[in-house]
């Protein structure tokens, strides 16, 4: 079995990934603070490491996977605030709406999504060793991690303390030691949620539930940590300096791997920045498996552009790979009605679908290549679009589709429903397609010709059908709901 090699942050290097127990991965990956609607540069962090986690269990391994949702923070509290509902009622909306997108993305199901309201003891007992081990300081009930006194401080990010000083000047806190300090614990505001500690009533500050969490499920160390770029500082340095400084670990994690932003016209995506797509605006105007692939389509640490002209291209190749799994399963029932002999065309198919896989793998064996690997799976379409006539046997056929099939879900994209539902099917759903587009049609020249009522009663029938319409800027789209 060739190894995987992964960009380790921490090395700045691509390195051989040896789990750190025999066959076992465990994975933590950050997960969303549940305040409000993810958006699709979010929804690319979680697509990413669920290739991630599918490549490491197509290799062998058995991955158990944490994803936590951060449900206290400065951001749910004002959000709550704002919307006039209580904390938990907010995170209760947002853990339901991601995991709505997590199955729309197909993602595989995390082992556990813990939250951080659920750890607070834990929490707390970390807190509560950083400061015995001389690390952290209480003023007021605040308890703050001393980062002067943590050396290697700054190894993850690589900013060097000085940086570090005048960045942290900015915000001046009286009450801490130094500027560089960060927090651990945040004393009681009125009205904000707490909870009982040895420093008087609080919450904890973001970066420590991650910590405990990971420790919590994975115990340290632990194989891979995920998240995204802008994680590495201040959330993942002062990850490790506080599971350093509590547990008296060298380091809490073997490989650091880090996702490239999503961008917008080359700015990063983000809710500050109000330049944003909610992830459920574009599941709701494209197709599900179309968006789950071009959030694959960029190498994970490489930036990734959001425009239309992207979406569609991603919606051209699902194209392309439904309609070569179609032409096989076409030949197929053509075969078993009149059957066939084999010709060179077997042989030549034979051959391709072992070469896609091999190279598939090469490609994700480095740092998870996936456009190279894309790249793969359409140099194998390409031969089934030419060969596919020619073959006579339906096993050469069979195992072209059912290595296209394994290879696309590793990107998450799911062709196994469609082949489960036996020959016909491929040609039933070009048909309903066809039917539906033509509905569509006829709902356009109803709208240009006022006829309103026609229009309407073409959109209900299809909604009881549970076919969904959208009216987007490029027309309408529609998607079984
Ligand atoms: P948050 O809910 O802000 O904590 O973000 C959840 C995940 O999305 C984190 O791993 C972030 O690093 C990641 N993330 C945030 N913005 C982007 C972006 N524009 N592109 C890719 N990943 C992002
Ligand atoms: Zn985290």
């Amino acid at each position: 079995m060739k190894m995987v090699n992964v960009y380790n942050t921490r090395t700045r290097s691509k390195e051989e990934f040896v789990p750190i127990e025999g066959n076992n991965v465990r994975m933590y990956v950050c997960g969303p603070t549940v305040y409000d609607y993810p958006h699709i540069g979010n929804a690319r962090s979680f697509a990413v490491f669920d290739t991630i986690r599918r490549y490491l269990e197509y290799k062998g391994y058995r991955v158990v996977y944490i994803t936590n949702f951060t449900d206290i923070d400065d951001k749910m509290i004002n959000r709550s605030k704002e919307d006039g509902i209580e904390v938990s009622e907010l995170a209760a909306k947002f853990i339901t709406e991601y995991l709505t997108i997590a199955k729309q993305l197909n993602l595989i199901p995390a082992t556990i999504n813990p939250r951080a309201t659920e750890h607070m003891d834990d929490i707390i007992e970390m807190v509560e060793l950083i400061i015995k081990n001389g690390y952290g300081y209480d003023v007021d009930g605040d308890v703050y991690f001393n980062v002067p006194s943590f050396e290697t401080y700054g190894g993850l990010s690589r900013i060097p303390m000085d940086d570090l000083s005048s960045r942290a000047r900015v915000e001046v806190d009286e009450k801490k030691k130094d500027p560089r300090d960060f927090i651990l614990w945040k004393a009681e505001k009125p009205g904000e949620p707490s909870w009982e500690s040895p420093w008087g009533k609080g919450r904890p500050g973001w970066h420590a539930e991650c910590s405990v969490m990971g420790k919590h499920y994975l115990g340290f160390p632990f194989d891979i940590h995920g998240g995204g770029q802008d994680l590495i500082f201040p959330h993942h340095e002062n990850e490790i300096a506080q599971s350093a400084a509590a547990y008296g670990i060298e380091t809490p994690v073997k490989y650091w791997l880090h996702n490239g932003f999503l961008t917008i016209d080359s700015d990063k995506m983000s809710k500050s920045e109000k330049n944003f797509s909610t992830a459920r605006e574009v599941l709701d105007n494209y197709d599900h498996q179309a968006v789950r692939l071009y959030l694959v389509t960029g190498q994970y640490r490489q930036p990734l552009d959001y425009n239309d002209k992207a979406m569609k291209q991603a919606i051209q190749s699902l194209e392309r790979i439904k309609n070569a799994a179609d032409t096989i399963r076409g030949r197929i029932s053509i075969l078993e009605k009149i059957g066939s002999r084999e010709s060179d065309a077997d042989r030549k198919l034979a051959e391709a679908s072992k070469k896609a896989r091999e190279d598939f793998e090469k490609e994700m064996d480095d740092d998870f290549n996936t456009p190279g690997a894309l790249a793969e799976i359409f140099t194998l379409v390409r031969e089934i679009n030419t060969l596919t006539k020619d073959v006579g046997g339906a096993a050469v056929l069979r195992e072209a589709l059912a290595v296209m099939i394994e290879l696309v879900g590793i990107l998450g994209v799911n062709l196994a429903d469609e082949a489960q539902t036996g020959e016909g099917a491929g040609q039933a759903a070009k048909a309903l397609k066809g039917i539906v587009d033509f509905l569509l049609e006829l709902r356009e020249g109803a709208r240009k010709s006022k006829d309103f009522a026609k229009a309407d009663q073409i959109r209900d029938r299809l909604g009881e059908l549970g076919i969904e319409i959208a009216d987007t800027k490029d027309g309408p789209t529609w998607k079984m709901s």
